[in-house]
């Protein structure tokens, strides 16, 4: 296609993670470090003028629904279920009422799913509820987490629905995913992004706003939330004028559906 298509998506979610690490952290907390993180990566994101996937939850957009409608105006909203909580008992059905939140304060149809922690679960309502994309598969080996080393890691039609994996680097399927671009010096994830692109013509990148809020007090291992704040902004802000110099182009990624579609049309 000539083209090198770049997936920039944020899970837009309640910051529950230290409770992952037995650290209690109250939902006002929760939403205020997310909000710190949007604050740092907003300007970045129209500084390149590049529009982006946010998977957000139904329980974040019912909390700050204004800055939903006003994100959905630039930037595709998603889904990521309805809670994110590790304890939360998830049903099937959460994924249809998260949709149906998102799409009663934006007023726009609601295209694609995340899974909160990639976890598995049963696509095939995605679907007959509407969706047309799944983005929760990250097709690497995770140790203690899960081995999607099977899964193709080029997006795929399948069940009526475009999967659209995660990026991992072709030959050895690391992943580049939001612990690689953290913990990895800044110079050689850029590289990577790069390679992958040119390989596979699409790269799907994830990240999440708390990321970029200033967290280093939370209970968290280094690796997870360091560096943070204002570094790993200005980290984000290079990686994306390299991928621009780069030839990489910023799409949503129901835009890289509306691709794939008229890719597949052609054959
Ligand atoms: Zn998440």
């Amino acid at each position: 296609m000539g083209r090198y298509l770049v997936n920039l998506t944020f899970d837009l979610e309640e910051f529950d993670i230290p409770e992952e690490y037995g650290q209690k952290v109250s939902e006002r907390d929760q939403m205020e470090v997310t909000l710190a993180g949007m604050k740092r990566i907003l300007p970045v994101l129209d500084k390149h003028n590049v529009a982006v996937t946010f998977f957000t939850t139904g329980h974040f957009a019912q909390k700050n629904p204004e800055l939903i409608r006003l994100l959905s105006d630039k930037h595709e909203i998603a889904s990521h279920a309805l809670y994110h909580a590790p304890n939360h008992d998830f049903q099937e059905q959460d994924i249809l009422v998260s949709k149906q939140i998102l799409e009663f304060i934006t007023g726009k149809f609601v295209n694609g799913f995340r899974m909160p922690r990639l976890r598995p679960f049963d696509e095939a309502n995605l679907a007959k509820w509407g969706f047309r994309y799944d983005s929760s598969v990250n097709p690497t080996y995770l140790p203690g987490r899960y081995n999607l080393l099977h899964k193709s890691p080029l997006p795929y039609h399948e069940s009526g629905m475009w999967e659209l994996p995660c990026s991992t680097m072709p030959w050895l399927r690391f992943p580049l995913f939001w612990l690689s671009f953290k913990n990895l010096p800044a110079g050689i994830y850029s590289e990577m992004c790069r390679l992958t692109l040119r390989k596979r013509k699409s790269l799907m990148l994830y990240f999440h706003p708390w990321e970029f809020a200033d967290i280093g007090d939370y209970k968290l291992p280094g690796y997870v939330k360091s560096p943070d704040g204002q570094a790993l902004t200005d980290k984000l802000d290079k990686l994306i004028s390299y991928l621009i110099k780069h030839k990489g182009e910023f799409i949503t990624c129901q835009q890289l559906c509306d691709t794939l579609d008229a890719d597949k049309e052609k054959i």
